[in-house]
């Protein structure tokens, strides 16, 4: 019988998050998270799987920085202590390029990904592997989902947005859940209203309510909604510029998005 990846052993928990369509924020909410939970004292890593379009190293401010090879592997790009990126965005020389592979490239990479990395270890283990994949369900999550069969992952979270929110996409996701045996951990609805910066009102400026409804409808939980947060924006924005090499950890605590995990 086929054994688990061994790099995957001293990871606890993981967790992947999924979406039915493109920029809704999944890769947001991924980075939110990860920040959340780094910032309650856990050691996070961060799986990039969206192969065509990897914006996770950008939104982390850590474009420039390269993986190393070491005996036992790939070291994932260390953010800052306890938390760890791994993206093909790393990889690629010139990231102007577009990714065009077929399915059995995507797939390799994936495997490598996942079995070829140092998530963890017996003195350091990993708390959570967050795993942001591209939207739909494409090459990349049947192969994540092949690789995982013997990890026992926590579950998926799945993000939309109040207009977005359309019964049909989000169902094929949750039907891709039920195939591959990842549990609906559940529905986040992202941009959902907006934080006036100067008196901190929340206006909905699209329609509200739709992903709760959605859980309901769908007997899924409700994890929560964030609002649309310019300051999250410009906290994504600054670290290409002038904020390189301060700590994003410190500069999310500023930033007045909350949490949604707990
Ligand atoms: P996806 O991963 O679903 O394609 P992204 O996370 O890349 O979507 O988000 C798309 C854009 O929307 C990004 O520029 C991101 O900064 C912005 N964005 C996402 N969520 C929020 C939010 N809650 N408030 C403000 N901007 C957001």
């Amino acid at each position: 019988m086929e054994a688990p990846p061994k790099s995957l052993n001293h990871v606890k928990h993981i967790v992947l998050i999924l979406s039915g369509k493109g920029g809704v924020g999944k890769s947001s909410v991924t980075t939110q998270t990860a920040l959340t939970l780094h910032a309650q004292g856990y050691s996070v890593g961060v799986l990039d799987i969206d192969l065509t379009g990897p914006s996770l190293p950008r939104m982390f401010g850590v474009e420039e920085r390269q993986v190393h090879q070491s005996t036992n592997g790939w070291i994932p790009v260390q953010v800052c202590p306890k938390l760890y990126l791994m993206s093909l965005g790393f990889l690629i020389s010139n990231r102007n390029n577009s990714v065009v592979w077929r399915g059995p490239k995507k797939t390799a990479m994936i495997k490598q990904f996942l079995q070829d990395v140092c998530w963890g270890s017996e003195s350091e283990p990993l708390d959570y592997l967050l795993i942001d994949t591209p939207p739909g369900t494409s090459d990349e999550h049947i192969a994540i989902a092949e690789e995982l069969r013997w990890a026992n992952p926590d579950g998926a979270i799945i993000v939309t947005t109040p207009q977005q929110v359309s019964t049909a996409d989000v169902r094929k996701e949750i039907n891709f859940c039920n195939k591959v045996n990842f549990e609906v951990l559940g529905i986040v609805e992202n941009m959902s209203g907006f934080i006036c910066p100067y008196c901190a009102e929340c206006t909905n400026i699209f329609s509200s309510g739709g992903g709760k409804q959605l859980s309901e409808s769908l007997a899924l939980p409700y994890l929560g909604n964030i609002p649309i947060d310019p300051s999250f924006v410009e906290l994504i924005e600054l670290q290409d510029n002038n904020t390189k090499g301060k700590s994003l950890v410190e500069l999310y605590d500023k930033c007045s998005l909350k949490p949604i995990m707990n």
